[in-house]
């Protein structure tokens, strides 16, 4: 066995023995999965893109080519060569510098002049600043998260290079022939919704898939993390989170608060959703006066070892697994997480939350690997009814009751996660409004729903085709509409409230247990004229279910949302209104479908992320109808796959 020094000698000898010396090589160094090769010559790398595809194939690892420090034109110097070459009416926008890859990203309203022909002028940039271009188009909203992000990781740089290298070297070591088994052990988000988590372990490597929070319980709202094979969390190797949504991510931060010091793999969108989400909920834990888990501060822990991974790519997370995220449907960046496992020992699919179907947002969730043995799914809308109503009629029926209460002076409130359905329910609203079917009345977004939706525009490629087209198209972006009007003062959302018109009314949070959308339904609850239309899933003991349900009072605290009028509970006369089809959950046909034609046909399917029933009922229709051996498990379970 060589240890990891003599591995990366090795490695050194070789990257210069393959280029004969004819290009400057100054280090060759571990960077996270990448092995980074740092050169006084990048233009010489650039201009033979062949070399580098070798490079790899022989040294069996992902090379990445590094411009060496000392050859990088200053910052400000770079950007007047780049307005130099590149012409004006590529329109640049903005220009990020990213010291950790020595690549300079280029904003720009019309990017195939930035590249030239091809990639003529991207390498004129290169050759004059010793800068990597990276051209994007400039994103039609402006995000603050993304912005704060960008600049917070600029701020830590050189930890964040030591970090790279440290991780690197863990992943690269040799590891002892020893047993070959792999085992997951249920820690949360099974036979529930909440506080998703999992642990992968092999005889040399522990990662940990997901660490959600139930938000709506006091009791049991955090995963198992004090079990023998979890603590100390310092011997954890690696977190994947699947998305942002905060029962899979919302306590990633609190590991770092007790003793995590490793990385955290997730697709760039849900990086920053995530972080925007896990703020925002110490935030409102905060002004509800309940304990805080953790403070911003453990975000930016988080953000500082968190290393972003694109659909497709596949990624060394460990010396015995490789992970591939995989588009899954449900909300921006989320993902399908395939784990390669014991040098193919075994392949383990976790789905995260998925919708199998093409959605206004995304495409559909994907099941082709090229291999896999078990998966861990979604089980949501495993049980009860079978579908969903097809997209188009919910959404007419939506627009309908949009109308319906317009026409009759009245309010329409929809509760919406900030992150997924509210994006897909804004473009359905924009879409009456422009034809005729809904009444120009104002719209409004209250919680963060704004800044999410800038945060979509800020990752195109992770959204589908069609409305890529259409956010790009000036004229036709959805979201740009003028009938939406963000609420962002206190003042402005009393004057909705007191001043009461024919609206519609976005705002968070989804379920209902807290969040700007109490305050409007306390004010609009004891009006019939008015409606609330929820659009998304309710879980088992939320304030959404009761309402949903239909209580006909419901006791509100007078905190809530620093709110001191009323009392302490609210009389419910608004029309309780349920559309389905909205969600961004695979439907019961779609969920058996998703397995049905997974290719290839995994032999062990587990259940969780449901209520009791719908996990149980989804096991038993795996079985029943595909033939699949499938279980619905409780937490604390640990299954061995090998
Ligand atoms: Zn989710």
């Amino acid at each position: 066995m060589r240890s990891i020094d003599e591995i990366l000698h090795d490695l050194r000898d070789e990257v210069r023995l393959t280029l004969k010396g004819n290009i400057d090589v100054s280090e060759v160094e571990f960077e996270g999965a990448d092995l980074a090769i740092y050169t006084r010559e990048p233009k010489k790398f650039a201009d033979n893109g062949d070399l580098v595809r070798n490079l790899a194939k022989k040294l069996r690892a992902r090379v990445v080519i590094r411009p060496d420090p000392s050859v990088l034109m200053g910052q400000d110097e770079t950007i007047e060569k780049i307005k130099y070459i590149v012409p004006v009416d590529a329109n640049i926008s903005n220009y990020h510098f990213d010291l950790d890859t020595g690549e300079v990203i280029v904003e720009a309203e019309k990017p195939g002049i930035v590249i030239g022909k091809q990639g003529d002028t991207l390498r004129e940039i290169t050759k004059f600043t010793g800068w990597m271009p990276k051209v994007v188009r400039t994103p039609p909203i402006e995000s603050k998260t993304v912005k704060n992000i960008r600049n917070f990781m600029r701020s830590c740089i050189d930890e964040r290079k030591d970090f790279l290298r440290s991780i690197g070297r863990t992943i690269h070591r040799d590891i002892a022939p020893r047993d070959n088994w792999i085992r997951v052990t249920t820690l949360g988000g099974c036979r529930e919704v909440g506080r998703s988590c999992f642990l992968i372990s092999t005889p040399d490597t522990r990662i940990l898939v997901d660490c959600g929070v139930n938000v709506g319980s006091d009791d049991s709202g955090t995963p198992f993390l004090y079990v023998p094979e979890v603590t100390p969390l310092t011997q954890i190797d690696a977190v994947v989170v699947t998305h942002a949504h905060l029962d899979h991510s919302g306590l990633v931060p609190l590991l770092f608060k007790y003793g995590y010091k490793g990385p955290v793999y997730c697709t760039p969108p849900t990086r920053d959703l995530m972080a925007l989400l896990q703020i925002d909920y110490v935030a409102v834990a905060a002004k509800d006066g309940k304990t805080i888990p953790y403070d911003s501060a453990m975000v930016r822990e988080m953000l500082k070892r968190t290393l972003t991974i694109d659909y497709g790519t596949v990624t060394d997370i460990a010396p015995d697994v490789k992970l591939t995220f995989h588009n899954a449907g449900h909300i921006l960046g989320s993902a399908i997480c395939h784990f390669h496992v014991g040098n193919g020992a075994h392949n383990v699919v976790i789905t995260g939350d998925h919708k199998y179907e093409k959605s206004r947002l995304f495409d559909a969730a994907v099941n082709k690997f090229p291999r896999v043995e078990t998966v861990f799914t979604e089980s949501t809308y495993g049980g009860g009814k079978a579908n969903q109503p097809p997209r188009k009629v919910a959404e007419k029926e939506f627009q309908h009751i949009i109308q319906e209460t317009i026409k009759r002076e009245g309010t329409v409130i929809i509760p919406a996660f900030a992150v997924g359905r509210s994006q897909e329910v804004m473009i359905v609203i924009e879409e009456g409004i422009r034809k005729g079917i809904i009444d120009n009345v104002p719209v409004y977004l209250d919680g963060m729903i704004w800044e999410a939706t800038a945060i979509h525009a800020s990752h195109p490629e992770y959204l589908n085709a069609d409305l890529r087209d259409m956010i790009f198209h000036k004229g036709s972006n959805p979201f740009l509409n003028e009938c939406f009007k963000q609420v962002d003062s206190h003042t402005m959302r009393r004057k909705i409230i007191d001043e009461p018109q024919p609206c519609v009314i976005l705002a968070t949070a989804g379920m209902m247990n807290g969040g700007p959308v109490m305050e409007y339904f306390r004010a609009f609850a004891p009006e019939e004229k008015n409606t609330i239309i929820f659009v998304g899933y309710q879980a088992e003991g939320t304030m959404g279910q009761r309402i949903q349900k239909g209580w006909k009072e419901i006791p509100l605290p007078r905190n809530s949302q620093g709110n001191s009028n009323g009392s302490g509970t609210v009389k419910i006369n608004l029309e309780i209104r349920t559309v389905d089809g909205f969600s961004g959950h695979s439907d019961k046909q779609q969920l058996l479908n998703y397995i049905r034609k997974m290719n290839p046909r995994p032999s062990f399917v587990l259940c969780e992320h449901g209520d009791e029933k719908s996990c149980t009922q989804f096991s038993s229709s795996i079985y029943s109808k595909l033939k699949i051996k499938s279980q619905a498990p409780k937490n604390l379970e640990t299954f061995r796959l090998e």
